[in-house]
């Protein structure tokens, strides 16, 4: 007998077969029987109506500080997410320092949107090195199975400091140190390295993240560490201030490393033709043997709206914009007053980036 018997759903196996409609048998972890009217189970569940699949694998999450507080990875679990990957986008919480800690929660609001008092309630802040933070994740239960990389912004606020800050360009011993760490974190069993290159990752303050201009010899410099474990991808939030300059550098390292590289395809008003060219980018570089990968979203990205927040619809408007950076009750008494409202709602709205 099964332990488990999930009744007459619509099951799509995975293996590009058209979907059937069946039942699927467990027994103790695994997965025994697929398909047909199966015998009683110990316990049943009814799918009828319902689809089965296999777990999905989301590559693309930031869970790295709700994975510390949440062993059921919500709202993913819910949707059939089985395995998790974080540390995107460049943001993540390791290595780092006890005297950073705040600036990584910073920036993970001003990325993310994950409240910074979310962030500081939840977080305990056992470790510094990448090792240790994995070491802390496997501590707590987990529903679903987790993946960590790590992440630019705090490697290189841990190995320059003030200077990751300021935007200075990376000296070699600061890339050779960054490297090192990474290596590190790859061995402990990181799945790969981000960064961000985009305007539209800011710190609550409105800066550029610290890793937003830092240059090809760093960025190829720290992928070297793939090719030296490997192990791992290299994943990029990128604008392509330089199409052809980025793309070339990402090519080259997927070639000399031998492992994927990967950057988010995002889609831009004014500039609708740039996934097709990236696109194109793609197919060529993976002509001349390098994986390099274009990471698309299965859904449009969502974004949290609010006074408050990074963005809300009058954040497009030049006389909110003027009052936008205010603590939010003065800027609820401004915005009382019908003058300015009728103001805000006259003006045109403006592309923001
Ligand atoms: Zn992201």
């Amino acid at each position: 007998m099964h332990d488990i018997v999930i009744r007459g759903g619509t099951i799509v196996d995975g293996t590009g077969k058209s979907r059937f409609t069946g039942d699927v048998g467990i027994s103790g972890d695994q997965i025994s029987e697929v398909g047909g009217k199966l015998g009683p189970g110990r316990r049943e569940m009814d799918a009828g109506g319902l689809l089965v699949t296999p777990g999905w694998v989301d590559v693309h999450t930031h869970y790295d500080g709700q994975a510390m507080w949440d062993p059921m990875l919500s709202p993913s679990c819910w949707h059939g997410v089985t395995t998790t990957m974080f540390g995107n986008c460049g943001v993540g919480f390791a290595p780092v320092r006890a005297e950073h800690r705040g600036a990584l929660m910073d920036l993970m609001e001003g990325v993310e949107e994950i409240p910074g008092v979310v962030l500081s309630d939840g977080l305990t802040w056992e470790w510094e090195s990448f090792p240790d933070f994995l070491d802390a994740l496997e501590r707590r239960p987990h529903a679903i199975d987790i993946a960590a990389q790590i992440a630019h912004l705090p490697l290189r606020v841990y190995v320059m400091g003030d200077r990751a800050v300021r935007f200075e360009q990376a000296r070699p011993d600061d890339i050779a140190q960054m490297r090192r760490l990474t290596v590190e974190a790859l061995r402990a069993g990181a799945f790969g390295f981000t960064t961000s290159r985009t305007d539209s990752h800011k710190t609550t303050t409105g800066d550029m993240v610290p890793s937003r201009y830092a240059g090809s010899e760093e960025l190829v410099g720290i992928g070297t560490a793939l090719g030296e474990v490997a192990a791992g991808a290299f994943g990029m939030n990128s604008d392509f201030d330089d199409e052809e300059a980025e793309l070339a550098w990402m090519t080259k390292l997927a070639k000399s490393t031998g492992r994927p590289v990967w950057f988010l395809l995002t889609d831009r008003y004014d500039d609708p033709e740039r996934w097709r060219r990236l696109l194109g980018a793609v197919h060529a570089a993976r002509a001349q043997g390098a994986n390099l990968t274009a990471q698309i979203a299965g859904r449009p990205i969502g974004v949290m709206l609010g006074i408050g927040t990074a963005l809300n619809p009058f954040t497009v408007r030049p006389s909110y914009r003027e009052i936008m950076g205010l603590p939010i009750p003065e800027q609820l008494k401004r915005l009382r007053d019908p003058a300015l409202r009728r103001k805000i709602l006259d003006e045109k709205p403006f592309c923001s980036d």
